[in-house]
């Protein structure tokens, strides 16, 4: 795979360099504006008129609506008798940060009350999920989790639980950063530092499709970097589940930039997508831009069915000569060195995490539950994800 779209890969980095400054920008007023907004609602003396502070209440709970949150703000709300019973409940940990946000709905950095054990928890919204028909997307997500226990490269299920409006997912909290903020900062990376993220996906990969899952978004944005500076795959969305050797799939899904050929001929596929989607990221942790990139997606599209790499058949990934550095035992191990030790001191150092979401406020809707009149839709969602709950066997309230 030569680089040949030089003047593409200037075009693009200087996109990106006046993109990100715009971003900062934009990011600064917003913070500047959020702040004096909150200080006016939350300081009486300083916005005295009710007819004001009363406008301004609302503006908050539109936001709210905007971000997926739908409920209005009560402390304390007893847990509807309509939630799945379960041993733990939002109100058991303290939701500190926001830390990154997907489709469905947040991530907050939080802390277990009880044992002061810091997670990341995923908070969905029901009635988001519902509302895209995606519920299937979601419970093999969860599926997908607890499978990811045995495996060090793959982000570990702790808990999920769920109330009436909303699904939680209570994850290990991973802060070194995406490898995509990494990526940008640096623009390239060295190729051992390269071999070795790869090195670390590919035994995440591998140990998914020995378990017959597909995991079909490798991207930059779902690897985080832990804090000693190896991998963690997050981000089960769009896992298929119970595909057997030699069998395959056909859901058109995945990211424009790293589609297989196949998945965009819309032709059956198998785990090999996974295969396709790494060779892009190793492309673009070298290049720092992916191998197809193309501001225009029709001519990108054009480029994966076109610009085809020559592969050697039948080539198991881990013995290619480009790996040939690497232990694949101490590897899984853990023994290899990382070469970039991401600098975090504690949980609460959030430096890797985006400032569009760790400034955003946590408001105590993420730890309430609707009191909404009990209708059909409510009743629905509600009821839209049996066995959804889960803990460790070994544990029943403790951590
Ligand atoms: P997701 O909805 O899983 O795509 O998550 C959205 C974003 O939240 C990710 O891109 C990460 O930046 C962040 N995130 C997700 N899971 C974790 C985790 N376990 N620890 C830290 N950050 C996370």
């Amino acid at each position: 795979m030569a680089v040949t779209a030089t003047g593409c890969e200037l075009t693009y980095c200087r996109m990106r360099g006046i993109m990100s400054v715009l971003t900062a920008f934009i990011k600064e007023r917003k913070m500047g504006l959020n702040d004096i907004m909150h200080r006016l609602v939350s300081c009486p003396h300083m916005c005295p008129h009710n007819d004001v502070r009363g406008f301004l209440k609302i503006d908050e709970n539109q936001n709210e609506e905007l971000d997926g949150d739908f409920d209005t703000l009560c402390l304390n709300a007893p847990r509807s008798s309509l939630a799945e019973e379960t041993a733990l409940k939002p109100c058991d940990f303290d939701y500190l940060k926001i830390i990154g946000k997907g489709s469905f709905g947040k991530v907050l950095l939080a802390r277990h009350k009880e044992t002061s054990k810091y997670y990341a928890v995923k908070v969905l919204q029901k009635k988001v999920i519902l509302k895209k028909k995606e519920q299937k997307h979601i419970m093999s997500e969860r599926s997908v989790l607890l499978k990811n226990l045995k495996h060090p490269f793959l982000v570990g299920l702790h808990y999920s639980f769920q109330t009436t409006d909303k699904l939680y997912f209570v994850l290990d909290y991973v802060n070194g950063g995406e490898l995509f903020y990494h990526l940008q900062r640096e623009r390239v990376f060295l190729e051992p530092r390269a071999r070795f993220y790869a090195a670390e996906i590919a035994s995440a990969l591998g140990y998914l499709h020995s378990l017959h899952i597909v995991y079909r978004d490798l991207k930059p944005e779902n690897i985080l970097l832990d804090s000693e500076g190896h991998i963690v795959l997050t981000d089960f969305g769009l896992c298929k589940e119970g595909l057997e050797p030699n069998r395959t799939t056909t859901t058109f899904c995945g990211t424009p930039e790293y589609l297989a050929p196949e998945v965009l001929q819309k032709q059956a596929y198998d785990h090999t997508v996974d295969w396709w989607c790494l060779g892009c990221v190793l492309y673009e942790m070298l290049y720092g831009l992916p191998p197809f990139y193309s501001r225009n997606t029709a001519e990108m599209y054009s480029n994966i069915l076109n610009k085809t790499p020559i592969l050697q058949p039948n080539m198991e990934l881990k013995y290619h000569s480009f790996f040939s550095p690497i232990n694949w035992d101490d590897l899984m191990d853990k023994k290899i060195t990382p070469q970039f030790v991401p600098a975090v001191c504690g949980p609460t150092d959030l430096r890797h995490f985006d400032t569009e979401f760790t400034h955003l406020p946590v408001t105590s809707s993420v730890y309430t539950s609707d009191h909404l009149p009990v209708t059909n839709s409510v009743r629905e969602a509600a009821g839209a994800f049996p066995g959804f709950s889960y803990v460790p066997s070994s544990d029943h309230g403790g951590h």
